[in-house]
């Protein structure tokens, strides 16, 4: 199935848009779904553009692509041999809970800042 897995990274003042495309079977597509995805989590909102629109923006298209692979047939032995492992899922890997800090590292900064402009 064609698909386009997306990642993204916000880095203060700067983003990073990453994508995999392609014909994907079920067993790729999980892994290259869950490693970006992961990634997004723990990246997506170092910007302030991410955090309000691009983070979200990119876990609710690979939530749609989710959807879309999991209706897939599990892949039959693939002629190359090649088919990746798809590991664990999202939710089980540590790099997913980053989301869980962002309340307390935003408020930090926001304060830090609004510390350091009464001088
Ligand atoms: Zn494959």
């Amino acid at each position: 199935m064609r698909v386009t897995i997306r990642q993204h990274t916000g880095l203060l003042l700067a983003m990073r848009f990453s994508k995999m495309e392609g014909p994907l079977c079920r067993s790729c597509g999980v892994a290259i779904h869950r490693d970006m995805t992961t990634k997004t989590l723990a990246g997506g909102w170092w910007s302030p553009v991410s955090l309000v629109f691009f983070g979200w923006a990119t876990l609710l298209w690979n939530l749609f692509v989710h959807v879309r692979l999991t209706r897939l047939p599990q892949p039959s032995p693939s002629p190359t041999g090649v088919v990746m492992d798809p590991g664990r899922p999202v939710f089980r890997r540590p790099a997913a809970y980053v989301p869980l800090a962002l309340p307390a590292l935003w408020l930090t900064l926001y304060f830090w800042n609004q510390a350091s402009s009464t001088y």
